[in-house]
């Protein structure tokens, strides 16, 4: 898969389809999971497309540390200062079904180990 390929992450950057968008800069985006697995799911999203973890170069690591500041903000944002679980599902053992790099926010309840 190309470095450009689109997925419906784009069209929410671009809001061309709904999402409830809780945070954005100029580099990245957090929005609600639409299908959430905890009280709290967001997803933070950089506004370039990396389809995957193992698609990203040296030149997105100062790109990769903003979406990890990123995820501290929106978490602080969101209450969440019991805690919560920071997830990157990768390729098809990771679990990953929408080709563009995300990091799962989960938190609001007890977090189970392992996960599913
Ligand atoms: P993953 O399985 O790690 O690739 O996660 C993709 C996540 O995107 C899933 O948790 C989906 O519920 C979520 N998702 C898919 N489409 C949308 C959408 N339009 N708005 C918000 N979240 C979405």
């Amino acid at each position: 898969m190309s470095q450009t390929t689109e997925t419906i992450f784009s069209k929410i950057i671009r809001r061309e389809i709904p999402a409830d968008i809780v945070y954005e800069d100029d580099l990245a985006l957090a929005f609600k999971d639409v299908h959430p697995q905890a009280p709290v799911h967001i997803l933070v999203i950089p506004k370039k497309v990396i389809p995957k973890l193992d698609a990203a170069t040296d030149d997105d690591t100062a790109l990769l540390g903003h979406l990890l500041q990123t995820v501290k903000k929106v978490a602080a944002q969101a209450g969440l200062e019991k805690g919560y679980r920071v997830v990157i599902n990768t390729g098809d053992d990771g679990g990953q079904t929408v080709h563009h790099i995300h990091l799962h926010i989960l938190g609001g309840r007890q977090m189970s180990w392992p996960p599913g």
